[in-house]
């Protein structure tokens, strides 16, 4: 009888697993047909969801079906092709795929001897990414959930190598007391990188700040004094423009002084797989430390970010867990290189990405992605408005006229629901901000976009 039960189980595991599967594929056929942003309709439905804690149980083909009703058309259409907002990569086939298999997996990559086939796809994928980014073959790396939780990794491993240099573990003997530590940020740094100084102990106004061009890039040249206790955070792909600071001059300054670099390459990293992109990269292979994301160019699923560390001891250092119950080894070990323990094996996804991808494949869609961003500026500049950044990468900031009537644009494109763009402000001009980074968009993506935003322009008579 108990083993007829267990059977049924897992027939009704295997039902629930299909119903998800039709839906899963009816949501991903019709999304490049849909409105991005939800209508208030479709976020009305959402209250459906709201009742007490349910007292007794519910099939689970029935869960599934209620989360796709309601769910399904109350979400943002990022998969779809023109969603413009922030940075944000679509899922690649390959990639969305690789999930839903390791999502059957449920593998917890805190331990080797927990998965060792996600250890061994991390171990692997950890040299693809180097090789991509063209970093030194022989750095450590943790798979992280963002951008932030890597930057985050690298300042608390930058933190140890520079204080025990000083003859301070602070590992054991923590920050207060500790040798101080200057850290140097660009004008325009991320709202990342001060949240990670705050969650590291560095406080995010404790820091000396270094003007920035025109375009966001650092000048090298207004560097304070560095010494072997500065950290300076640098940028490959400002959020706004996607520039990039001069990151030979600036590792150059800074290893004659014995300090660390640290680069936040969120997305602007991945410009080196590109023939045409990679002098933008130039001298970044020189720092010590740097973070990037898998969700933003490469179009892996959430959540995927990456830190990278030069120095193998620094990191692992800083984030060893030990226990009777952790046997030592000579392999990574996966909890020992993330602030994380238990954790999904995302490392399995970015395989899947750049092994359907290869380097050929992830250069031709950073390529495209910037070629449709230049586009995008190239028809707004003709149609007589002010693109306020060189279209160097992927970004475009575009301003309608005064700051009232450009956020009026970027509500009136949001609500139509064509495509989606947000909203920055760039030294004191406020701008739509334009962002390409998904696989799936396509010109004709770019140009219903363009038409639906100089629609508006005209019918809300704004010019
Ligand atoms: C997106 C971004 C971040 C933050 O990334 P998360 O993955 O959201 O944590 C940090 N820095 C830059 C330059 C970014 O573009």
């Amino acid at each position: 009888m108990a083993t007829k039960a267990a059977d049924e189980s897992r027939l009704a595991r295997l039902d629930v697993l299909a119903l998800a599967a039709e839906r899963a594929r009816r949501y991903v056929r019709e999304i490049g047909g849909r409105r991005v942003a939800p209508s208030d309709q479709d976020l009305a439905m959402l209250t459906r969801f709201y009742e007490p804690f349910p007292e007794r149980s519910t099939d689970p083909a029935e869960v599934i079906a209620m989360l796709d009703e309601l769910g399904s058309p109350a979400t943002v259409a990022t998969t779809g092709g023109r969603y413009f907002g922030f940075v944000i990569g679509g899922a690649l086939p390959a990639s969305m795929a690789a999930s839903w298999l390791a999502n059957a997996w449920d593998q917890n990559l805190a331990l080797r001897v927990m998965s060792p086939v996600a250890a061994e796809l991390e171990d692997i994928v950890l040299r693809w990414v180097s090789d991509a980014l063209g970093l030194p073959p022989h750095c450590a790396a943790g798979f992280v959930t963002c951008a932030t939780t890597a930057n985050f990794s690298a300042l608390v491993a930058a933190r140890y190598a520079l204080l025990a240099k000083a003859g301070w573990n602070v590992v054991e003997r923590g920050m207060f007391g500790a040798p101080p530590i200057d850290v140097i940020v660009g004008e325009e740094v991320h709202a990342s990188m001060q949240k990670a100084l705050s969650l590291a102990g560095f406080g995010m106004k404790r820091v000396v700040t270094v003007e920035a061009d025109g375009q966001g890039r650092m000048l090298a040249g207004r560097l304070p004094k560095l010494t072997e206790h500065s950290i300076v955070c640098i940028q490959a792909g400002n959020v706004n423009t996607g520039a990039f600071d001069p990151a030979e001059q600036i590792c150059a300054r800074a290893k004659e002084a014995g300090a660390w670099v640290h680069v936040d390459g969120a997305f602007g990293l991945w410009a080196k797989v590109s023939s045409k992109y990679h002098h933008l990269v130039a001298g970044f292979e020189q720092a010590d430390s740097w973070a990037t994301d898998a969700h933003k160019w490469p179009n892996v699923n959430y959540d995927s970010g990456i830190v990278i560390v030069r120095d193998e001891a620094a990191l692992r250092a800083s984030m060893t867990a030990t226990a009777a119950y952790l046997q030592p080894s000579a392999r990574r070990e996966p909890m020992q290189y993330t602030p994380d323990a238990s954790r999904r094996a995302r490392g399995i996804e970015l395989w899947a990405a750049l092994k359907s991808l290869g380097r050929s494949g992830l250069a031709e869609l950073v390529d495209r992605t910037c070629m449709l961003a230049q586009r995008f500026a190239a028809e707004l500049r003709k149609a007589g408005f002010d693109v306020l950044n060189d279209v160097v990468l992927n970004q475009v900031l575009v301003s309608f006229g005064n700051a009232e009537t450009t956020r009026n644009v970027i509500r009136l494109v949001q609500e139509d629901g064509t495509c989606w763009c947000g909203s920055t402000v760039w030294k004191g001009t406020t701008a739509m901000r334009i962002s390409v980074s998904s696989w799936v968009t396509t010109e004709a993506d770019i140009d219903a976009s363009l038409a639906a935003i100089l629609r508006i322009t005209r019918t809300a008579n704004l010019r």
